[in-house]
């Protein structure tokens, strides 16, 4: 099990970090809202752990709100030092799953991620599908027409961002930030040769097009009505 922490105090960052670390956690930790957004929304995690105040263009809020948008059900556990009523329930409406407040005990803290974990990750349909192209998160598994079609893992990955916001024309930028690695150094060439294997796979044996050039842009995934 992997999971973000974003907190900017270094000092409660490196406790959870410790915490987690003995209950054989893997942990990555961000000190800054901008590299929290960047990694929450590119690496898989398991769980995050997300401070509400945090510096950067991006607070503890955004990311969440940013990674509900981008369709990541990685559960969120708010780290708060405000208490009132209304702060709480911001912070649950934004898609956080649960929130601690500060100064808060590390048991505690540790028994509430270990309920987020045994939440479904996904509370949305494991199976994502535009026309009779259907794509199932769980088992991996992509098929058209009832004919199961073989994928990459990144091609994967390339297919599932672009059906969980279809009918969206998405530009190449936001295809590296979503289906590459935080440190990947990849060019929008990149995403045209993973866009041709994906058309070649997905599309070509089939008659309707489902995967689209949005031109000057990037693309789009429509199944014609
Ligand atoms: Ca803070």
């Amino acid at each position: 099990m992997r999971i973000l922490v974003v907190e900017d105090e270094h000092k409660i960052a490196q406790a959870i970090k410790r915490a987690l670390e003995l209950e054989h956690y893997a942990v990555d930790v961000c000190f800054d809202g901008d590299e929290g957004y960047a990694m929450a929304t590119t690496e898989p995690y398991d769980a995050a752990i997300i401070d509400r105040m945090l510096p950067g263009d991006y607070d503890g809020l955004a990311i969440v709100q940013e990674m509900r948008e981008a369709g990541i059900h990685t559960p969120v556990l708010f780290l708060t030092a405000m208490a009132s009523t209304r702060d709480k329930t911001t912070g649950l409406d934004s898609g956080a799953d649960d929130y601690l407040t500060k100064p808060f005990a590390i048991e505690e803290l540790l028994a509430r991620v270990r309920a987020l974990l045994r939440r479904p990750t996904e509370s949305q349909a494991t199976i994502l599908s535009a026309g009779d192209l259907s794509l199932d998160t769980t088992n991996l598994q992509v098929s058209r027409s009832g004919k199961s079609i073989m994928l990459t893992s990144r091609e994967f990955a390339l297919l599932e961002y672009l059906l969980r916001n279809q009918r969206r024309p998405i530009s190449k930028d936001m295809i590296i930030a979503h289906v590459w690695d935080y440190d990947a150094d990849i060019l929008p060439n990149t995403v045209e040769v993973y866009m041709r294997y994906l058309r070649n796979k997905v599309d070509k044996p089939f008659k309707k097009p489902l995967l689209h050039t949005v031109r000057g842009f990037g693309y789009k995934l429509e199944a014609a009505p």
